[in-house]
């Protein structure tokens, strides 16, 4: 399979050295002439998401990459890339893609709690996760499914051809969030 990381600001690359350890092909999209080949599943990944929505604008990327996941694209969205995918911002900033019925408080740990490593139930398997300045989940509409929660807090989250999660899962060496995202789109493929 053939996956797409959103590459215009943040860890993505990253996110790239794991898809390769895992076997499957991975690729950069910076502009509109990326998306011209096929692919199979696209990353939005940690970073600053007010900058990434900036330049998703300033690339003319936003209508397409939004068309794509609207129209059933597998896509996982980490930290950064969660409040990306959230309808709403609970600050009441104006939101991303909107696509996931989820709404999302940013740098919600404060500074004191700005980065932790901890060790949590995601999808019934304990796995390390690495948070970095990360939202949390404070409401979900009908359709999402709880992930994983951190004191008592909504961490990862699922909905249709979307998964998204607070915590970095390219930063530790626990690829459960990966093989759920290839599962993800396996299934796709096979229907
Ligand atoms: N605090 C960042 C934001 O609001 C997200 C942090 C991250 O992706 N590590 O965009």
């Amino acid at each position: 399979m053939r996956i797409g990381v959103l590459a215009v600001q943040g860890a993505f690359a990253e996110h790239i050295d794991v898809i390769k350890k895992l076997g499957e092909e991975a690729f950069e999209i910076r502009n509109t002439g990326d998306l011209d080949i096929p692919f199979d599943g696209l990353i939005l990944p940690g970073g600053e998401s007010t900058v990434m929505k900036k330049l998703l604008h300033d690339l003319d990327l936003f209508e397409k990459l939004k068309e794509k996941i609207n129209s059933g694209l597998p896509v996982l969205g980490t930290c950064a890339g969660m409040i990306l995918l959230a309808k709403n911002i609970d600050s009441g900033e104006e939101s991303c893609f909107g696509t996931m019925d989820i709404t999302v408080k940013r740098n919600a740990y404060g500074r004191q709690l700005g980065s932790f490593v901890c060790t949590d139930s995601f999808a019934d398997e304990d796995i390390t996760m690495r948070f970095i300045r990360a939202p949390y989940v404070t409401e979900t509409g009908i359709g999402v499914e709880i992930l994983a929660e951190h004191d008592n807090k909504i961490v990862a989250v699922r909905q249709n051809n979307q998964i998204a999660t607070a915590f970095h899962p390219e930063l530790t060496d626990d690829h459960t969030v990966y093989n759920l995202f290839f599962r993800m789109i396996e299934n796709k493929a096979a229907k």
